[in-house]
């Protein structure tokens, strides 16, 4: 099946807003010890972004996760498939995601990274889909809101398809 794919968020919008979120977080982190954390796949380019918008010292690491649904839902039970390479304790930890949809993802995330004793433990997520919220999650630092469309590029996939867009898309059959 081929799709076509429309712009729903061009670079050059991304690229603003990511600037204004990076000049946000600086002035939020600065003098702190901060740990970036990107969560794979989907936010790697965001996170790449974003970390050079921030202008500070910090360290970066990454979380990989894959979450058990039907295909298209996530069903809460995440599998971490590549750990943080350190303990988080006493650091100050910024969650870095691509989207937050049901929340489940990020609200397992929350739990799982605050047994783990950080400073402080915070989520930037690049877009959020309101409408399809099945818990809520705090998100601190947020990029877009956007209505229940199913996105793809700056990161996103669509059967592993489509992450090297540079901007974001919706599918249409
Ligand atoms: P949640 O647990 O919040 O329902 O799901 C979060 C994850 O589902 C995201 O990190 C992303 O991998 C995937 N996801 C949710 N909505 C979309 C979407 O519109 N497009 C893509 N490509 N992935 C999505």
């Amino acid at each position: 099946m081929s799709f076509v794919v429309s712009t729903l968020l061009s670079q050059e919008t991304i690229a603003d807003r990511v600037r204004a979120l990076g000049e946000q977080i600086r002035t939020d982190y600065e003098g702190k010890n901060m740990l970036l954390v990107c969560v794979l796949k989907g936010s790697f380019v965001f996170a790449a972004d974003l970390a050079r918008a921030i202008d500070l010292p910090m360290k970066i690491d990454f979380l990989g996760t894959r979450s058990y649904g039907d295909g298209t839902e996530s069903s809460g039970v995440v599998q971490i498939t590549h750990d943080l390479s350190r303990p988080i304790e006493d650091v100050h930890v910024l969650l870095v995601e691509d989207i937050v949809d049901s929340g489940l993802t990020i609200a397992h995330l929350l739990k799982l990274l605050r047994t783990r004793n950080p400073a402080s433990l915070k989520v930037c997520s690049l877009l959020h889909k309101p409408s399809r919220a099945k818990i809520e999650v705090p998100i601190d630092y947020l990029g877009f809101t956007i209505e229940d469309r199913f996105v793809i590029g700056y990161g996103l996939d669509h059967a592993e398809q489509y992450r090297n867009l540079p901007y974001i898309g919706v599918l249409t059959a």
